[in-house]
């Protein structure tokens, strides 16, 4: 079977994701533990794995009471091993983790942490990326450098373009408003700010996004684009140049 995905809004603007697949389930980056276990109650679903993408307590918080609750095990990053409390499971890249008969790939993406990883289902084209790349935009680099966030785009936008893309927080209308102040001309951006104001105004998610979207929308993955570098007047500095730029940019918006 499948894999199928709930996506649970939590704290604000984070989304925690509850995968199912046989009679296997996994949750995404639990950052709190009793609307999740609402969930799981509610759907008579027995948890066998937490999958963490990064050790932020926004994104661990409700690990240690998911676990007590239901004896599901801990994977995180072999490098997060101290920073995540009760990991069972450490994975670094190309390591594989199951959910019932779904497979997920680990991606190292480090940039925002040192430690970040993503999950790639690549038979059920789904990507949970925690705070590597948003809609339109990209994790806080915290603990990376620019190059190390640039890499890790890099391996994301290689992945097939129809892949969705799940990733931690719901930023996609600040993110859409400062992506028009660097790439200003791109139709696929105007259109794309239409709609994310649309399902905004209307309280509807804008993720998951897809690699294809991204391609034309994110400016952190647009770094070759002769129009932003023009923009920039870096038309002659590394990609990983622009993306700092771009970042920086970002946090001063
Ligand atoms: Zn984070």
């Amino acid at each position: 079977m499948g894999l199928s995905v709930h996506m649970l809004p939590i704290l604000g603007d984070n989304y925690t994701y509850i995968l199912v697949s046989d009679n296997e389930v996994a949750v995404v980056d639990p950052g709190v533990a009793q609307p999740v276990w609402d969930y799981l109650q509610q759907h008579n679903l027995k948890l066998t794995s937490i999958l963490c993408t990064h050790h932020h307590g926004d994104h661990i918080a409700g690990n240690a009471e998911l676990k007590k609750k239901s004896g599901c095990k801990i994977y995180g990053a072999l490098k997060d091993k101290n920073k995540i409390p009760d990991i069972d499971h450490t994975l670094e890249e190309g390591d594989v983790v199951t959910v019932g008969s779904a497979k997920a790939q680990v991606i190292a993406t480090p940039g925002h942490t040192l430690g970040h990883i993503s999950y790639y289902f690549a038979a059920d084209k789904k990507l949970f990326c925690g705070d590597t790349v948003f809609a339109a935009g990209c994790g806080r680099l915290f603990e990376g450098s620019p190059q190390q966030m640039s890499d890790s785009f890099d391996k994301i936008a290689a992945l097939p373009d129809d892949v969705e893309v799940y990733c931690g927080h719901e930023y996609t209308a600040s993110n859409v408003r400062f992506a028009r102040s660097v790439d200003r001309e791109n139709a696929d951006l105007i259109a794309f700010e239409k709609t994310v104001s649309e399902k905004r105004s209307n309280n509807e998610a804008t993720i998951p996004t897809t690699i294809g979207l991204e391609k034309q929308v994110n400016p952190f993955m647009r770094c070759s684009d002769k129009l932003i570098r023009e923009h920039l007047n870096m038309e002659n500095a590394t990609n990983a140049e622009v993306f700092g730029k771009i970042r920086g940019l970002k946090d001063s918006f």
